[in-house]
């Protein structure tokens, strides 16, 4: 077998023992082929024909693509998830032997360029972790935008920010990419296995210390170099656009879980994990590709610094209050800069890439106009980029910088030269068919070119005979003839010399012109940040004029009082006006809201409401309220109880009891605190003990605000025995036919009925199940069969103990009565307070 074996495949099988792991695009004349078992899976995801190089019965199947579309065929095999190793002749076709081919990059799902693979509004990261004996690291690059950002924590913590930022791939060092650790808690890793070198990393960064990019931590050291080291790899290329790093935890600002992104819909709905009815979709409302990036960043890491939201604020304001249409077109008509410089920078930009860059920064002086000074300062004057670039190229470049047509006339003395010389060639074909005619006196005489005779002069057969002998016949069609001459021959060569040389010229000179322009990259970046930053607040102040948000007035006090707010989804969902606002407050005095009410009153939207309004006035955008007061909170953690995790394997109510664990480890008196129906899967003498304890738990130790809401009416009763939490229920009006009408409206107190059977009679139960739950409801609350069991490890029990508690809770009362110090007037009140208070029991 191995005998059979062409010299060909010889090397293809070579270069195939080293990147087994990948698809391998062998690049064959014009295209890339794919051999064996990459042929199969090839054709199969990429629709397209497969073949065999022989037509034996060991035949190897083979499928292959044009190379002047590739791209597109490796972002389809990309976004499945596969590899692509690119393997060029690197040696001159024309020289005798077989060409030599060599890999020059490999094409991963977090490392492809193209624009067609790259989704213009998201990141797509490469994610590296690493571990030692104090915990772990990951790493996040973008090498399409030059974004590194880095993190420590557990373990946990590392799979919160996979799913966070969900990179396309994930790597490790062996030992820990195939520890069963990860594979367990779901996160799937493959292995690059490269000793991270420091002097690497101080090579790349081109500095003598790693201090000022952060990097004194040796796990995090790891971890982005692993990253480096890893994309270093797969484009072979130097990263000249990784400049720059960002720490996850910093002190101004704070990482939204998973969970809490997940809850609260900011990216996706839960019911069908569509981006439609999202926060995202309503909100977003910029039109750069780099804005829509900023603002997702934006939305999963709030600040909480005062000082910098208010910053942001005051200019989301001053485009409040302007006319923002001019600025708008202005914005939508620029290019990604941000991923034109990468692609730039990283060598893999084409003359069409400059005219973007020229066009984007040609729009600056009209934007300039339409900003206040301080924006202003951030954008430098690009104006000779803009020059450079504009006396240069041609407008309509190809995409293809191995093409020619690139520079325009007069940028280049020797350029200018070969272009004359192919343009006269025109002249020179019809003066020369002129002569021939007159010479020959063939007056339908043709010169003509293609690809395989070069020049030729073609003859119909009815005027042959005045063909000269210098004539060369070259091929015989069915109604003439074609034949060369020497003179054509000899100037054929001229011409494509010309065009062969003027290419490779252009070819350098664009080079050139890239490294040029790459002087100014550090403002490039600046440029780009500035628009997208810009695109971001004009855009949070069209939504705000909109969908009529208001400013919301921050402090770093506790003190939350949002009048009149708004869920942002739900009010564009519904028809206009339907939507109910609520109010929603915490101060000193009131850190938790029990809220009760039947299903489908709107428990869940109020709760989602007041976290989305903070954190929109935290990203530093207006919020859909009447008025808000917002004091800043350090997170915000909403979880939904029995919530389904199937994709993890765990019983829901697990889940449920891990993020609750999860929160009340991490949240701080400054957090807030979203949760809904927690306890709720399991059996109710457990569900209500859990939450009943969680709530005092909140309560008495982390002093966080808290929106609770709960279908367990017991909990009514242990709030009012707690000083800083308060019921509030959402408003059931009964019509005359006693049916529950559903207001929408959470007010304070509670409500002593629930409803169910309402709600369920309005789903569309049939009569006479509702019926039959009514008399059952009636008998049971009448022979006090609701009551809860006795339970022997939990003590007292809700409900049952109501009573004992209360008297328990007067009896500290009048305790603390410090009868010596009290007039008669404040005697009265307090006894009037506690006759009160016994009421309510
Ligand atoms: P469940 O306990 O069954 O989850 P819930 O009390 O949490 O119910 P939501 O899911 O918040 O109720 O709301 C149910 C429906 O009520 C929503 O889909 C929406 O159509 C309507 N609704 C909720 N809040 C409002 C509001 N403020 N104004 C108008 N309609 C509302």
């Amino acid at each position: 077998m191995a005998s059979k074996e062409t010299p060909m495949m010889k090397q293809y099988n070579e270069i195939k023992s080293q990147y087994s792991d990948c698809i391998l695009f062998f690049r064959l004349g014009d295209f890339y082929e794919m051999f064996g078992d990459d042929a199969v899976i090839g054709a199969e995801i990429l629709d397209i024909t497969l073949t065999a190089r022989t037509k034996s019965e060991d035949a190897i199947p083979m499928a292959g693509v044009p190379y002047h579309s590739a791209e597109s065929y490796i972002a389809k095999l990309t976004s499945k998830g596969k590899k692509v190793a690119i393997a060029e002749q690197v040696s001159d076709p024309s020289e005798p032997g077989i060409v030599k081919r060599e890999v020059v990059r490999v094409v991963t799902p977090g490392t492809n360029l193209s624009a067609i693979a790259l989704e213009q509004k998201a990141n797509q990261y490469v994610g590296s972790i690493a571990c030692n004996e104090e915990g772990y690291a990951i790493c996040f690059a973008d090498v399409s935008t030059g974004e590194l950002i880095v993190g420590t924590g557990s373990l946990e913590d590392v799979r919160a920010l996979v799913e966070t930022y969900q990179p396309k791939e994930l790597i490790a060092a062996e030992s820990l990419a195939e520890s069963p650790k990860l594979y367990e808690i779901g996160l799937m890793v493959s292995s690059f296995d490269m000793p991270v070198d420091k002097s690497y990393l101080l090579k790349h960064f081109g500095t003598s210390s790693l201090g000022a990019f952060g990097l004194e931590d040796e796990l995090k050291t790891e971890a982005v170099g692993l990253n480096l080291m890893y994309l270093d790899a797969m484009l072979q290329t130097s990263l000249a656009n990784m400049t720059q790093v960002v720490h996850l935890n910093q002190a101004d600002s704070f990482d939204l879980d998973p969970a809490t992104i997940y809850n609260l819909e900011l990216f996706y709905t839960i019911r069908d994990f569509d981006c439609k009815n999202s926060l995202i979709a309503v909100i977003d409302k910029t039109v750069t590709a780099g804005g829509g990036r900023l603002l997702k960043r934006w939305l999963i890491r709030p600040l909480k610094s005062l000082n910098l939201l208010q910053k942001r604020l005051a200019h989301v304001d001053y485009f409040y209050n302007k006319d923002l249409k001019l600025l708008r077109s202005l914005l939508s008509e620029t290019y990604d800069l941000e991923r034109l410089i990468s692609r730039l920078s990283l060598g893999y930009g084409n003359p069409r890439d400059l005219i973007q860059v020229k066009q984007t920064l040609s729009a600056l002086p009209a934007i300039i106009v339409e900003l206040n000074s301080e924006l202003r300062a951030d954008l430098p004057d690009m104006s000779g980029i803009v020059g450079l670039i504009d006396e240069a190229v041609v407008d309509e470049p190809p995409i293809s910088k191995r093409d020619g047509g690139i520079f325009k006339d007069g940028y280049h003395a020797e350029a200018d030269e070969y272009r004359t010389l192919l343009r006269t060639g025109k002249d020179f074909i019809a003066k020369h068919k002129a002569d021939l005619v007159e010479q020959t006196g063939i007056d339908k005489l043709k010169i003509g070119y293609n690809k395989v005779f070069g020049y030729y002069i073609e003859v119909s057969k009815a005027k042959i005979d005045l063909v000269p002998e210098t004539f060369i016949r070259k091929q015989t069609l069915t109604n003439s003839e074609r034949y060369i001459t020497p003179e054509l021959k000899e100037y054929e060569e001229k011409v494509l010399n010309a065009s062969g040389l003027l290419n490779g010229l252009e070819e350098s000179l664009f080079d050139e012109l890239v490294t040029r322009i790459l002087g100014f990259s550090e403002q490039l970046r600046i440029v780009a940040k500035s628009l997208a930053y810009i695109d971001v607040c004009s855009g949070l102040a069209e939504l705000a004029k909109k969908n009529n948000y208001t400013k919301p007035e921050l402090h770093e006090g506790i003190e939350l009082r949002i009048m009149d707010g708004r869920h942002s989804v739900l009010e564009q969902i519904l028809e206009k006006g339907a939507f109910v606002p609520n109010n929603s407050s915490f101060d000193l005095d009131t850190m938790i809201k029990l809220i009760t009410g039947p299903n489908m009153g709107g428990k869940s939207t109020y709760l989602r409401q007041t976290a989305l309004i903070v954190l929109l006035a935290q990203i530093g955008s207006y919020v859909p309220a009447r008025s808000a007061k917002i004091g800043l909170v350090d997170q915000i953690y909403s979880r939904v109880g029995a919530s389904d995790n199937l994709a993890k394997g765990q019983s829901t109510f697990m889940v449920e009891m891990e993020e609750t664990a999860y929160i009340l480890r991490q949240a701080s008196e400054k957090s807030l605190l979203i949760l809904d129906e927690i306890g709720r899967g399991t059996s109710t003498y457990d569900g209500v003990s859990l939450a009943w304890s969680i709530l005092e738990h909140i309560h008495n130790n982390l002093g966080a605000r808290t929106l609770f809401a709960t279908h367990y009416h017991e909990l009514i009763e242990v709030v009012d025995g707690l000083d800083r939490a308060q019921n509030f229920s959402v408003a059931v009006e009964e019509d005359p036919n006693g049916k529950a009408v559903l207001l929408h409206q959470i007010r304070a107190g509670a409500v002593s009925k629930s409803y169910g059977v309402h709600v369920a009679e309005k789903a569309g139960l049939p009569n006479s199940i509702i019926q039959r739950a009514e008399s059952l409801l009636t008998e049971l609350e009448s022979s006090h069969q609701l009551e809860p069991r006795k339970h022997q490890s939990l003590s007292p029990q809700p409900s049952l103990f109501a009573t004992d508690q209360k008297a328990e809770q007067v009896r500290s009362m009048i305790e603390g009565i410090d009868v010596n110090n009290l007039t008669p007037m404040q005697a009265l009140q307090k006894l009037n307070e506690i006759k009160a208070d016994l009421n309510g029991s």
